[in-house]
């Protein structure tokens, strides 16, 4: 007999959890399966984003980031100390402690909010019917009268580059206990670029290895160039027009192996690498493999994704899917919205996603923010419309933090004022997109923005400027 839930949810991610929270809240008999196992073994919620994903990489980056200062912009504040030392595994065991702190967070969440657990694997059957294989092997059948599908997404593995011990994702490029000498990366995505910042900092000669023959293709192509021209002055090394053809892993020596990775470059000349590590960061699939049962109704597209509309509804009765399984950008702050939108639909309230506000963030040195449409995409969809940029060197709090690169630019309907988005690199720009984010979930004008006092000293003045700039009114620099 089925255990009678109102909502079943297979996956306790980022869109996951927040679908139970939500729904428990709004007063709903709530269940949440989850497979994952933390590093000690044991069940550990929260998904690829607390595990293995946004807040272990930000712990790394944090890491090298303080280490990578004290031999790089401590001389300028005239601070200096003996050689700095990294303790990798020290290191390694802060960014575990907060995770498990994060993951463990997650079980009290669905406790104080009566939600009920589930570990194991989840198996959607015809007629909202859950089979969970739970981890002691014994099964449990839930049946919901709605069910959202949270399952997540899995790194793409290359047939020529399958994961081990030298070629690895981003669950082994957060878990080394060395710097490596040479690190290759195939990708230089959002994963590729931090992961590969990460190790950078800390020593490794980082080399990655791009298919497309532009960097950073998605993001405004200014904001690109200023964030290639740091990159490539940290050393790290990009290669772009990359096909890369095969990887061999050999030994080297008694005990260590290197990884030769063969490529074609942008000229189509044979190249190769050879490193202690590769980090393979190619984009990430649905992991939907496992998940259905024949005779569900619900469709995988082509790229395994759950075929869902506008609301995340699968078309079959009181189904549902959110997250990375999903269409749309693979961000946990997506997921999120999207697990509280249909945990709201489900309870009869108004949920809705705006996707043409979602911010995107890399975690780089500069970081690089955005929201909305870029001026590529402007001109492409013959959208008129205005620039303002302004640059951080003329921030009186950048300088004074010594952290003068970069620059922000707003773009507005060139007749009715109204943002269309914002682009943004470097410090803390990660915070400062979201006034971007609220000005344009208000259907705010630049000139709003220009109008709003900002205060002073602070780096959010680069938005100001960059909002009166639009209208050639800024005040910190000729127009
Ligand atoms: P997931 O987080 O993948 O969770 C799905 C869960 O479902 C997993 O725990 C899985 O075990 C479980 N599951 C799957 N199938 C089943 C089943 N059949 N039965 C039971 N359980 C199942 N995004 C950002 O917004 N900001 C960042 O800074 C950021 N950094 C990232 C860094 C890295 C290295 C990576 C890899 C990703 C990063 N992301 C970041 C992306 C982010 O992690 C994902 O977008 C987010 O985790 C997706 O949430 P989700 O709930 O859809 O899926
Ligand atoms: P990505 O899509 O960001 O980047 C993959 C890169 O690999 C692309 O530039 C692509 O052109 C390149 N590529 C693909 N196949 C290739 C090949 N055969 N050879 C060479 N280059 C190739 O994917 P990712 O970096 O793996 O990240 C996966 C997802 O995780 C992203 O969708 C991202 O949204 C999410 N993520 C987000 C953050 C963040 O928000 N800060 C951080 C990490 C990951």
């Amino acid at each position: 007999m089925a255990e009678q839930f109102d909502v079943v949810v297979i996956g306790a991610g980022p869109a996951g959890y927040h679908a139970a929270i939500r729904a428990a809240q709004l007063g709903l008999k709530t269940a949440c399966i989850d497979a994952a196992l933390g590093k000690d073994g044991k069940p550990a919620l929260g998904g690829t984003c607390l595990r293995v994903g946004c807040i272990p990489s930000k712990a790394l980056l944090d890491s090298s980031r303080q280490f990578w200062n004290m031999g790089h912009l401590f001389d300028q504040h005239g601070i200096s100390f003996e050689k700095p030392a990294m303790d990798v595994k020290k290191m390694v065991a802060r960014k575990d402690g907060i995770v498990k702190q994060f993951t463990g967070g997650i079980a009290a969440l669905f406790k104080a909010n009566k939600v009920t657990p589930y570990y194991g694997h989840g198996v959607l059957h015809p007629g909202n019917v859950v089979k969970v294989r739970q981890h002691d092997g014994s099964e449990v059948e839930l049946h919901g009268t709605n069910v959202v599908i949270a399952a997540g997404s899995d790194s793409i593995e290359l047939p020529f580059a399958k994961f081990g011990e030298h070629i690895i994702d981003n669950v082994g490029a957060l878990d080394l206990e060395q710097v490596p000498k040479r690190l290759g990366v195939i990708g230089a995505g959002v994963i590729g670029l931090e992961l590969g910042s990460v190790w950078k900092r800390l020593g490794a000669e980082v080399t990655i290895l791009e298919g497309l023959p532009n960097f950073l293709a998605a993001a405004d192509a200014e904001v690109a160039k200023v964030a290639a021209r740091e990159f490539k002055k940290q050393g790290l090394e990009i290669k772009l027009g990359c096909k890369v053809t095969g990887t061999e892993v050999k030994k080297a020596g008694s005990k260590s192996f290197e990884v030769s990775v063969a490529y074609t470059d942008d000229k189509g000349a044979a190249q190769e690498i050879v490193v202690d590590k590769l980090l393979v960061a190619v984009g990430r699939r649905a992991a939907t493999r496992g998940l259905l049962a024949e005779g569900t109704g619900v469709q995988l597209n082509e790229r395994g994704q759950v075929v869902v509309d506008e609301h995340c509804h699968t078309g079959v009765d009181g189904v549902w899917a959110v997250g990375d399984c999903v269409r749309g950008p693979m961000l946990a702050h997506k997921g999120f919205e999207e697990g509280i939108a249909v945990a709201e639909l489900i309870a009869g309230l108004p949920g809705h996603v705006n996707f043409d506000t979602i911010p995107w963030v890399i975690y780089t040195e500069p970081e690089i923010a955005w929201v909305g449409k870029t001026e590529e995409q402007l001109k492409a969809d013959g959208i008129p419309y205005k620039a303002g940029s302004f640059p951080f060197a003329a921030v009186g709090r950048a300088v004074a933090m010594a952290e003068p690169v970069g620059f922000v630019k707003v773009l507005a309907h060139a007749e009715t004022d109204t943002i269309l988005g914002m682009h943004l690199v470097g410090a803390n720009v990660s915070e400062l997109v979201h006034e971007g984010v609220l000005a344009m979930e208000f259907k705010g004008s630049a000139d709003d923005l220009a109008r709003i006092c900002h205060a002073h000293p602070s780096l959010s003045e680069a938005v100001h400027d960059a909002a009166m700039a639009v209208h050639k009114r800024a005040i910190h620099k000729a127009n």
